[in-house]
């Protein structure tokens, strides 16, 4: 185990030659630091904070994987009409989930953070790749994707490597390939956010990821309601009604991005999203616990 990009990093390698094995998750976790040190918006150094610093006055040339991630993570939002967009960031220190006192944010000051906000706005020119945020205070952030791209390529090392059969558990944005070392397809259990411990559902796969994104770990309680940190790009505002979206598909980073899209949408928007698309599945629970499965999940339960 490992702490990378504030999570707990998990790599496992089924294999016969343990040597090779352990020297493959050393690379897998040096590309993850690699990663990071690219698309942190907490690091001053990176590129990511560098096109952050210069919104409103300067374009970045980036590096072509960095433009290449934004370009993704645009496509996403657009697919999902907005309810991803890494142009989130400039509601940063709108909602203090860490103050002693957690306030509600003040109308004025949710409107001043919308004005910054929208995907649309990323300007960039594909030849130079340079990126360009129009407006001061604008900022992106890879928050709910960055995992889920630092997972994928993880498994890309190990692939490279001759390797199978592998898991990466990036801080719990699962990516499974091949069989476990019982030969069998992984067993993953989905945790059930009112018993802390419980398994509520087992999924057997291979070759898929499975993403969480909840609302019970980053949160703040004013006055009794509970506000978490997913928040709906369009309106400023914490999304309330749900406390979980399990997102699987066969790619990490779109089920990172897709499991906070959905949890946007909410329950009834986010199921039918999902059904109308091939390859994605979902598992959403709601704050009252009711439970929605999208139709592919049947043939993935124990
Ligand atoms: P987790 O942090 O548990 O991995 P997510 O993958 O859902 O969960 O990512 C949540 C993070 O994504 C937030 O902490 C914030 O940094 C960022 N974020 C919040 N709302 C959005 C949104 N609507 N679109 C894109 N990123 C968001
Ligand atoms: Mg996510």
């Amino acid at each position: 185990m490992r702490i990378k990009m504030g999570s707990r990093f998990e790599i496992t390698i089924v294999a016969k030659n343990e040597e090779l094995a352990r020297q493959t998750i050393e690379d897998a976790y040096l590309e993850i630091d690699r990663i990071e040190a690219l698309i942190s918006s907490w690091k001053a150094e990176s590129k990511t904070s560098e096109i952050n610093r210069q919104a409103g006055k300067s374009s970045v040339a980036v590096p072509r994987e960095l433009f290449s991630l934004i370009e993704r993570a645009r496509r996403v939002s657009e697919w999902t009409d907005g309810a991803f967009d890494i142009t989130y960031a400039a509601f940063d220190g709108l909602w203090d989930f860490n103050a002693p006192t957690p306030v509600i944010p003040g109308r004025a000051a949710v409107e001043a953070c919308l004005s910054r906000v929208g995907w649309h706005r990323i300007q960039m020119v594909p030849k130079t790749n340079r990126v360009f945020l129009p407006q001061e205070g604008m900022k992106i952030g890879f928050g709910a994707i960055g995992k889920g791209y630092a997972a994928n390529r993880a498994m890309a090392i190990i692939s490279k490597a001759g390797f199978q059969h592998a898991l990466v558990d990036a801080g719990g944005d699962l990516l499974a390939k091949g069989n476990d070392a019982n030969g069998n397809d992984w067993r993953i259990g989905i945790a059930d956010p009112n018993k802390k411990g419980h398994v509520l559902m087992e999924l057997r796969l291979s070759n898929m990821a499975v993403v969480t994104s909840g609302d019970y770990e980053r949160f703040v309680v004013i006055d009794g309601q509970h506000y978490g940190h997913i928040l709906d790009p369009r309106t400023g505002w914490p999304v309330r009604d749900l406390h979980s979206v399990t997102i699987l598909c066969p790619d990490a980073e779109l089920a990172d991005a897709l499991a906070t899209a959905v949890f946007v949408k909410g329950a009834v928007d986010g199921l039918a999203f999902v059904n109308s698309v091939k390859h994605v599945e979902a598992v959403i629970i709601e704050g009252n616990g009711h439970v929605h499965t999208s139709l592919g999940i049947q043939n993935l339960k124990m």
